[in-house]
């Protein structure tokens, strides 16, 4: 089946041909009648599977063809963990609905509030926010959900990984009880299932892959490297492949800055996200990202839930995550949508425990990249960091493993 099919409005068929939507992913394929329908919703899909589209399209639709004449009010929330994917999010809508008259707006924290206040008091139909300044402009009266007729939980994983499991509740205290709910995430626990069923009702049940999590269109490898010779190994792929777009994901916040540093010592120009830079500062990197005027992010988890840049070559894990399901998200940033990609992770002695519980938690193992001895020394010796021993002592006070963890 394709869009052009689908018993939608033509001003969103004719939006989708032109961004290249065809014919929908097997999620789409499988939400969008039932929200067409009005049935509520909880959807399990794997990262990069186009989750956003299977509520945006359906969404847009309904608005777009009820139309509520006179009413200011918000006719869609949805609610999202973090203010990238709430920029994002609204981007996708306002793309879908292009030529309807729905007109959607990110709300978020973190930037001066009068311009958004200005936005909602002309009126919008779909919102997509974050928790916390949503709260400050409903008490501050410039903000109506009341009469709402879509509510959308979106990576609701995350959400509950973040504590905004009131934040959740909240919100059930300002909405209507009659509303269509939409539950949308990549991974499902006992946890997410029990929130799901305090805001679902008698809802439809889509789980796609749910036994491999893994995005099947990623290969992965894994390179076993010490601690302290993983910025060689980077400088290395990086000069390699220098027209390849690059995520990298570090740790820590310290760590993210040191590994922009030791690049920027050898010549290779990359950029710092973490959740220590200022929100508006944060728009600006990730935007040069994803029009491709820097090519190397060096990130924390910060950036490992679904951010989309469609373009992106590489992932690579300078160090493993903590959490084994943070592996999937931040693999997940490439080989979206029917692209291939690559996920290359780096893999110290110390981390040995952080890889097994990653394959125990994906059900695969990871090929491994074998690096002769030969090849290691050669890849230390070409760093244009100047001499191996120098480096040694260097990292010493460089990069140490500091315990701080937050992103
Ligand atoms: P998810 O939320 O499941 O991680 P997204 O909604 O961010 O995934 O979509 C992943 C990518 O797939 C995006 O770049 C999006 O533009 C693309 N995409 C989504 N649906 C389609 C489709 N039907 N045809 C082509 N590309 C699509
Ligand atoms: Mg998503």
């Amino acid at each position: 089946m394709k869009f052009s099919d689908y018993n939608i409005s033509p001003l969103i068929k004719e939006q989708l041909a032109i961004m290249g939507f065809n014919k929908p992913t097997d999620i789409q394929f499988k939400a969008i009648k039932h929200i067409l329908d009005g049935e509520d919703v909880m959807a399990v899909a794997q990262t990069g599977t186009g989750k956003t589209a299977a509520f945006a399209i359906p969404v847009i639709d309904k608005l777009e063809s009820r139309n509520r004449k006179g009413y200011k009010g918000i006719r869609c929330l949805v609610m999202v963990p973090t203010r990238e994917l709430a920029k994002q999010i609204s981007g996708v809508f306002n793309e879908i609905g292009k030529r309807t008259r729905i007109k959607t707006f990110g709300l978020f924290g973190g930037v001066e509030q009068e311009q958004q206040i200005r936005t909602l008091d002309n009126g919008l139909d779909v919102l997509v926010t974050t928790p916390g300044r949503m709260f400050d402009l409903i008490s501050q009266g410039h903000l109506d959900i009341s009469k709402l007729e879509f509510l959308v939980l979106d990576e609701a994983d995350l959400m509950l990984d973040l504590g905004f499991m009131k934040d959740i509740q909240d919100v059930m205290k300002h909405i209507p009880n009659r509303r269509q709910t939409l539950f949308f995430t990549a991974t499902i626990s006992k946890k997410i299932k029990s929130l799901a069923y305090t805001v679902v009702r008698e809802a439809i049940r889509i789980q796609i892959s749910p036994k491999n999590p893994v995005a099947k269109n990623i290969d992965h490898a894994v390179a076993f490297v010490d601690m302290d010779d993983k910025r060689f190994f980077l400088e290395n792929i990086l000069k390699e492949y220098e027209e390849k777009q690059f995520i990298v994901f570090a740790r820590t916040k310290v760590r993210v800055e040191r590994i922009v540093a030791a690049m920027q010592r050898v010549g290779v120009k990359s950029e710092a996200l973490h959740g220590g830079i200022e929100q508006k500062e944060r728009f600006v990197i990730l935007d040069r990202f994803r029009s491709g005027e820097n090519k190397v992010l060096i990130t924390t988890d910060v950036a490992s839930r679904g951010i989309d840049i469609p373009t992106m070559d590489y992932v690579i894990n300078y160090d493993l995550p903590d959490d084994a399901e943070n592996y999937v998200h931040r693999c997940g940033r490439t080989g979206r949508g029917n692209k291939k990609g690559q996920a290359l992770s780096f893999c110290s002695e110390a981390e040995k425990p952080l890889l097994e519980a990653i394959e125990a938690y994906t059900g695969e193992e990871i090929e491994q990249y074998e690096i002769s001895k030969d090849d290691y020394m050669d890849i230390l010796n070409d760093s244009d960091d100047g001499s191996y021993d120098w480096k040694k002592l260097l990292d010493k006070s460089n990069i140490e493993d500091g315990t701080e963890d937050e992103w």
